[in-house]
């Protein structure tokens, strides 16, 4: 043969082929080679696929002359003919794309049939009902599939049917019922597309492929292609199989069982089968399913020759299977094994339970996790202990526990969002267009559609708690209410939510930090042994710290001292300090703040006893503790105009007003913010130094030990940090001097402008560690702020692939990734002691700890509840860049 292959029979493929013949395919091809019960067939490549969409959507030559050439040799492995009315071949035209994509694209059965060749069939097998059972089949899928038909209208007839008959299931039917069904059904063809349903076998088959190829691009394809990072030109195999008949009586059925329980991970066979049915039936739900286990007593023999088969076939996968099986008058078949999707939860316990049998190796139990997906081990989740009051109910469409305020509108949600309000985003349903909406709130609740309606698949694609088709609600999106059992509540109503479970609960409810497996402490101590990046933690206090020490964090990274000031309780005395017309006065708020900012620290460091702790001093710029312009405008305008106001309060009022403006920033992000803060107000410096030390002493002379390090935030210039390195020292020494007590500490700096990056040899001279702020690098690398890009138009870059991903989540490594790179360079040339790590919430993200590791960071430093999954993305790391293992 000439040119490119684009087809494949069965026997000459295997599952080394995936990209070419797409999961199914690949595996069907395995199968056959292992000599299993699969079907004859052969597949059309995902090539062929794109050679579709670059002809225009039109199967070339070459593949449909390839085509007709396996054709004929299934026609002749088979020993029937496609369209012979003695002898038909029925087929089966599947999709099957490299990633499983379970439901996204499309399948027809029963290929093959027309009005001659169901009457052949009918002969042939002497079952003259099933005959009739596999045509309507066939018209309502590939009508449905290929033409365009929904398959409803189908369902419509068919009911009507079984009500004037007195039937309630399907198989009640006989022959002549669904003769009659048929007309009905070619009828309905007619009148939607002006044609008779079409009689041609090869013409259903080249109509079925190229559906097939064209629902690569159909709606749900695309948007869980997104949600996946799966690339679209990746294209879908075509598998043509020779049919098998589940729906052939009695001693026929079909069933789909997982080697292991894909919720739990227990090593138990786990499945569904239905007697005398089709493929689909058991997904459609039409009948409720049988349990695999009772397959045992309904079949004894199959069910002995397909539990060996699933062990065969997950020893050979060496991982849990997924697997579709179709009975045919007491002769089993295997039509289909993938690794099976699971839950963090099986997936955790079934990678170490698997180590422990000797199926696979611990550094392959740690590569088989996605970092991300343990996350959802690592939510807070509804106290099972306690009973609630449930005010609705829906679908469990992705589990999680969330809590927040109602609102209507997507919009709406990230306005509040990004005042750091929790909120619910309740709609009907929800489009591609609230898809901001969903990303900023905390869980979603919809009236209408199932679990797989747009926002199920988002939030569980997002991990966040979501609840569909509550159907008691109804939501008034005009008015901003929605109304349960008669009882009106407005917009901003509390409610809590169990993903997991489908409730609505009102009000906020009690959540218990996650307790994690068993298996899974187990796979991080494998982990741990593995990886040679350091996890350290953000944290801010101590309740945070303990968290973090609990799920195995080596540090603290990121202390801020700002969510210190930010304090109800302190915010006064903070806004005293900020706005002193004198130093002294300064002094005077500063003293009131030094003993509180000492028991903070008091409470961290003594948290992470035997830890490093870096603080980092005051950042952010100063206003962001004082109330805003237009609420004091507000203020003054009133009494201005109130008679009896009070003059002296209106005149405190008015110059509050007058140094607020004063303070007023055009770019507060680019402002006096971060050490310039110290260079022009030290004072400020100076407590929190005085504080730290002081906190050291304390704990020190508790027997205590404490590790802190000192950071200096926004430096851009080496002098900078000098002049500050040697404020912290001046001032350390006097309370060392006062107290008698020698604490050891480092100085150290953020490297968070490009021009510290650039600069990081000089730098260095003045620092004993770099901690990389990746938030402010990233924004001031591309120039963005980060909420003003969110908000606008980052969505926009990422959909049209401008950018690869948002490069707050996920580190952009060509160039932000460069000056971190140069700057871990340049600083060890200067120090090759240098401490470095990552303290952006990159340090929480799998591909940018792979950065990190291979820039030769010491540690990444993450979230509290993403220190495991950190611990586990660093071992992979290790793992992938020493070759311990094939990846
Ligand atoms: P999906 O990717 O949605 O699972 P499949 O291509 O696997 O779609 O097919 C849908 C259903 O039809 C499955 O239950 C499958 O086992 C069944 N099926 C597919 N091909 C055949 C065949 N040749 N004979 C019998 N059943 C089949
Ligand atoms: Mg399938
Ligand atoms: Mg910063």
């Amino acid at each position: 043969m000439t040119g490119k292959r684009y087809v494949y029979l069965f026997h000459e493929g295997n599952a080394e082929m995936k990209e070419l013949l797409g999961g199914k395919g690949a595996n069907l091809a395995e199968m056959t080679r292992a000599s299993l019960p699969v079907p004859f067939g052969f597949t059309i490549s995902t090539e062929a696929c794109n050679d579709y969409y670059a002809e225009g959507e039109r199967i070339s030559g070459p593949v449909l002359e390839q085509i007709n050439t396996a054709l004929n040799e299934l026609e002749k492995q088979t020993g029937k003919k496609l369209g012979d009315i003695n002898n038909p071949l029925l087929v089966s035209v599947r999709s099957g794309s490299v990633f499983s994509m379970p439901g996204m694209m499309d399948t027809v059965l029963n290929l093959g049939l027309n009005d001659e060749t169901v009457a052949g069939l009918a002969a042939l097998t002497g079952n003259e009902r099933f005959a009739y059972d596999s045509y309507r089949r066939f018209i309502q899928m590939f009508s449905d599939v290929v033409l365009g038909v929904d398959h409803y209208h189908f369902e419509d007839i068919l009911d009507k049917k079984k009500h004037d008959a007195g039937y309630t299931h399907d198989p009640e039917l006989a022959a002549d019922d669904w003769k009659e069904v048929i007309a009905a059904y070619k009828a309905l063809v007619l009148k939607h597309t002006k044609e008779p349903f079409p009689q041609d076998p090869k013409d259903q088959l080249a109509k079925s492929i190229e559906a097939v190829f064209r629902s690569w691009n159909n709606q749900r394809a695309i948007v869980y292609r997104r949600i996946h990072k799966i690339p679209d030109h990746l294209g879908t195999a075509v598998n043509i199989q020779m049919m098998v008949f589940g729906n052939m009586g009695e001693d026929s059925g079909t069933g789909v069982a997982f080697t292991r329980n894909p919720s739990t991970g227990e090593r138990k066979l786990y499945g569904e089968y239905l007697i005398n049915a089709q493929g689909e039936d058991v997904v459609a739900g039409i009948r409720t399913p049988q349990p695999i286990a009772t397959l045992a007593d309904a079949m004894p023999e199959v069910y002995a020759q397909f539990t060996a088969i699933c062990e065969r076939l997950e020893n050979h996968y060496r991982d849990l299977q997924d697997i579709e099986f179709t009975v045919e008058r007491g002769k089993l078949y295997i039509l289909q094994t993938r690794n099976g999707k699971r839950t963090a939860q099986a997936a955790v316990k079934a990678a170490v339970d698997m180590v422990k049998e000797g199926i696979i190796s611990r550094e392959e139990a740690i590569l088989r996790i996605d970092p991300e997906q343990l996350d959802q081990l690592l939510h807070r989740s509804i106290d099972p202990n306690v009973k609630l009051d449930v005010l609705a109910r829906g679908l469990p469409a992705s589990p999680g526990a969330a809590t927040g305020q109602t609102v209507f509108d997507a919009d709406e949600a990230e306005k509040l969002a990004a005042k750091g309000i929790k909120v619910l985003l309740m709609r009907p349903e929800t489009t591609p267009e609230d898809i901001h909406g969903i990303v900023a709130s905390e869980g979603i609740i919809t009236s209408r559609g199932g679990m797989t309606s747009h926002a199920a698949v988002v939030a569980r694609g997002m991990g966040k708690a979501c609840i569909c088709g509550c159907e008691a609600l109804k939501i008034d999106v005009k008015n901003k209410t929605f109304e349960v059992d008669g009882k009106t509540y407005p917009e901003g109503s509390v409610l809590s939510i169990d993903g997991a479970k489908g409730t609505m609960m009102l009000g906020e409810v009690p959540l218990i930090d996650p307790v994690l497996s068993d298996e899974f402490i187990e796979l991080l101590s494998w982990a741990d042994e593995a990886r040679e990046l350091g996890v350290r933690a953000n944290a801010d206090n101590p309740e945070d710290a303990s968290v973090a020490r609990g799920f195995g964090a080596e540090g603290i990274g990121l202390c801020r001292t700002e969510h210190m000031f930010m304090d109800l309780a302190r915010i006064p005395v903070v806004q005293e300090m900020i706005l002193a017309e004198t130093t002294q006065d300064r002094l005077a708020a500063l003293d009131k703040l030094l003993p509180v900012q000492q028991k903070d620290f008091e409470g961290i460091l003594e948290e992470m006893a035997g830890l490093p702790v870096t603080i980092r001093l005051l950042d952010p710029p100063l206003h962001e503790f004082l109330p805003s312009v237009e609420e004091l405008l507000v203020e003054v305008t009133k009494m201005q105009q109130d008679a009896h106001a009070d003059k002296r309060a209106l005149y405190e009022k008015e110059s509050l007003l007058r140094k607020v403006r004063r303070l007023y920033e055009f770019n507060p992000m680019l402002g006096h913010r971060g050490c310039r803060l110290g260079m022009i107000y030290p004072e400020i410096y100076e407590m929190q130094v005085q504080a730290i030390i002081q906190a050291c002493t304390v704990l020190q002379e508790r027997g205590i030990s404490v590790q802190p390090e000192i950071m200096i935030p926004l430096v851009g210039h080496v002098n900078e940090l000098k002049e500050m390195r040697s404020l912290v020292h001046r001032v350390a020494s006097a309370c060392m001097g006062k107290s008698g007590t020698q604490v050891q500490y480092t100085i150290g700096t953020m490297i968070e402008v490009p021009r510290a990056a650039l600069t990081a040899d000089e730098i260095a001279q003045e620092a004993d560690f770099f901690s990389f702020g990746t938030n402010d690098l990233t924004q001031t690398t591309f120039g963005y702020s980060r909420d003003d890009a969110e908000g606008k138009f980052l969505h926009a870059y990422v959909d049209r692939k401008v950018l690869p991903e948002n490069p707050f989540i996920v580190l952009d490594q060509d160039g932000v990734g460069k000056l971190v790179q140069m700057g871990v360079k340049l600083g060890r040339m200067t120090k090759p002691e240098l401490k470095t790590g990552i303290c952006g919430e990159h340090g929480g993200e799998k591909h940018s700890i792979d950065f990190c590791y291979r820039t030769g960071l010491d540690y990444v430093s993450c979230s509290p509840y993403r220190v495991p999954l950190a611990r586990l993305a660093a071992a992979q790391a290790t793992i992938k860049h020493t070759n311990k293992v094939p990846v």
